[in-house]
């Protein structure tokens, strides 16, 4: 991913760039993979659970990232790739590996194109395909 301005990001989403925002961003943009809130915590270690779990919801609500369920039913968490409002343009497709339990973007699969009834609003697509990732399978033979 590209190297990205997280504080001009949070303001172009219309949210003030404090210090926790601003970390917990970077590290959503730092990792190759989606996270969820586990991995954050690892990943940061100055900030407590319900810290990070406050600016996530606050990301949520201002689609600044998107959360998808992963294999085990876990909240995943990847930044939003579009601009201010988001209409799940950038949704796509995850991989599941269950041996080592890591979720993959599969970016270049579009989804299928979700034509729903009059009157339902999607806020979220969860689209999952469980497996073995090619590390694991090297593992397996
Ligand atoms: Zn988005
Ligand atoms: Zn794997
Ligand atoms: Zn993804």
């Amino acid at each position: 991913m590209e190297p990205i301005d997280i504080t001009a990001r949070l303001e172009q989403k219309g949210v003030k760039p404090t210090p926790n925002r601003i970390l917990v961003l970077k590290a959503l943009h730092t990792a190759t993979k989606p996270m969820s809130l586990a991995d954050l915590e690892e990943a940061l270690l100055s900030l407590d659970k319900s810290s990070i779990f406050r600016v996530l919801t606050l990301f949520l609500e201002h689609d600044i990232v998107h959360s998808f369920e992963d294999g085990r039913g876990v909240l995943n968490y990847e930044p939003c790739t579009s601009e201010g409002q988001c209409d799940l343009a950038d949704a796509h497709i995850h991989f599941y590996c269950e041996a080592c339990k890591r979720s993959f973007c599969m970016a270049d699969i579009p989804l299928p194109n979700l034509s729903l009834a009059e009157g339902f609003t999607p806020h979220s697509v969860s689209f999952v395909i469980k497996g073995e990732c090619p590390d694991c399978r090297k593992k397996h033979g």
